[in-house]
């Protein structure tokens, strides 16, 4: 396996991550939504202030790629006027929520998400890891497969609160109750699932054989297959290569209405009830872009190991139907963290260890193999 380097924290606008090509800001618009006017916005600072690439990611968020230090602080200015900047560094870390995208405003899913944002906001918010999330579903539950540590789920009367890797759960009758319990259940985690700063909630929960108040045997949840692009509950959505966009296709999407960021890096256009013309989308569930996770790599990420989204471009034609691939530029495996049918780490710029049925950390079944040899 290749070095690289386990950072523990995701990178947020206050506190940006350094990459190959410059800082990466990442932009968590509060439950997921951007106005037309906001998305516009961010498209320009990305065109004076970064490279010119946005990257819609696994949490729900925005990145503008390729920001230097005093494009940074600019950028800082204008999140401030579209009200899109936490008040610090630690309540922005914190504030890790995501909503399904198909949450109209305002409804039981959308106060619960909101409820939770504000509370690990607050001044005597759960000191919880940089990873730590939640996840606020609606019904039927599309969040099933999204990574998360306590995920919020509709049922017939109420909500269950559950953690990730539980049998069992919290209930609670509405949305602030559910988002008080889960809360809650963060507190009851940092107690004692918190190391060197570090911990997630399926890990803890290996250990701690108590429970906390009030659980109840839950089933764990099921997970369910990310929704692809095509007409949603609430509008449309598209989906993108890599999920990365260009300004102009923010721009574009933005013409056609406010956004919904989704955690399976599409963007959702709310309201929209045909196909919305954004030059390069892809509206076919079947295209075989859409199946393959594929990180920064090489040359912009300075822990590539190889330029894997060309790679991806090459292999995208023969990957049999269904299936799905990672191509990963190091060990790392920031594109994606489940399994998949194949996963690719790059050794060398043109050498790959090859997994089949696993995810990132799973044994290589085949080592060393040349892009030209790779079994699809
Ligand atoms: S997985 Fe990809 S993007 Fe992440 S550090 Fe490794 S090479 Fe860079």
């Amino acid at each position: 396996m290749s070095g690289f380097e386990i950072k523990g924290w995701c990178p947020g606008a206050l506190r940006p991550m350094a990459s190959g090509d410059g800082l990466v800001l990442r932009i968590r618009a509060p439950n997921g939504r951007l106005t037309p006017d906001q998305a516009r916005s961010i498209a320009g600072l990305s065109r004076r202030h970064g490279n010119g690439l946005i990257d819609l990611t696994s949490r729900a968020n925005l990145q503008l790629r390729g920001v230097g230090a005093a494009g940074h602080l600019a950028a800082l200015d204008a999140l401030v006027e579209m009200g899109l900047l936490d008040p610090d560094a630690g309540a922005e870390s914190r504030r890790n929520v995501i909503l399904s995208p198909f949450a109209p405003v305002d409804s039981p899913a959308w106060q619960a998400a909101a409820a939770i944002a504000r509370a690990m906001t607050s001044g005597d918010a759960p000191q919880l890891p940089g990873k730590f999330g939640f996840a606020v579903d609606t019904a039927p539950w599309v969040l099933g497969a999204v990574p998360c540590d306590i995920r919020l789920r509709p049922v017939d009367r109420g909500w269950q609160v559950v953690p990730d890797g539980g049998d069992w759960g919290l209930t609670a009758p509405d949305p602030a109750s559910a988002a008080a319990s889960a809360i809650a259940l963060a507190r009851w985690f940092a107690q004692g699932g918190i190391h060197d700063g570090r911990g997630r909630m399926r890990g803890y929960l290996r250990r701690q054989p108590d429970l906390p108040q009030g659980a109840a045997p839950m089933a764990a949840p099921d997970p369910a297959d990310a929704p692809g692009p095509g007409p949603a509950p609430n509008g449309w959505m598209l989906g993108f290569a890599f999920g990365q966009i260009t300004p102009a296709q923010l721009e574009a999407c933005a013409d056609a209405g406010a956004l919904r960021l989704t955690p399976w890096r599409a963007l959702l256009i709310e309201g929209a009830d045909a196909l919305p013309p954004i030059p390069g989308a892809i509206p076919d569930p079947e295209n075989p872009l859409l199946r393959i996770h594929a990180c920064t790599g090489a040359p912009a990420c300075s822990q590539a190991l190889a330029d894997v989204r060309a790679l991806a471009r090459v292999l995208a034609p023969r990957l049999a139907s269904g299936h799905s691939l990672h191509l990963s530029g190091c060990a790392k495996g920031c594109a994606h963290q489940g399994r998949a049918d194949l996963t690719l780490i790059a050794q060398a710029p043109d050498r790959f260890d090859l997994i089949r049925d696993g995810d990132i950390h799973a044994a290589p079944t085949r080592t060393g193999l040349r892009a030209a040899d790779i079994p699809l």
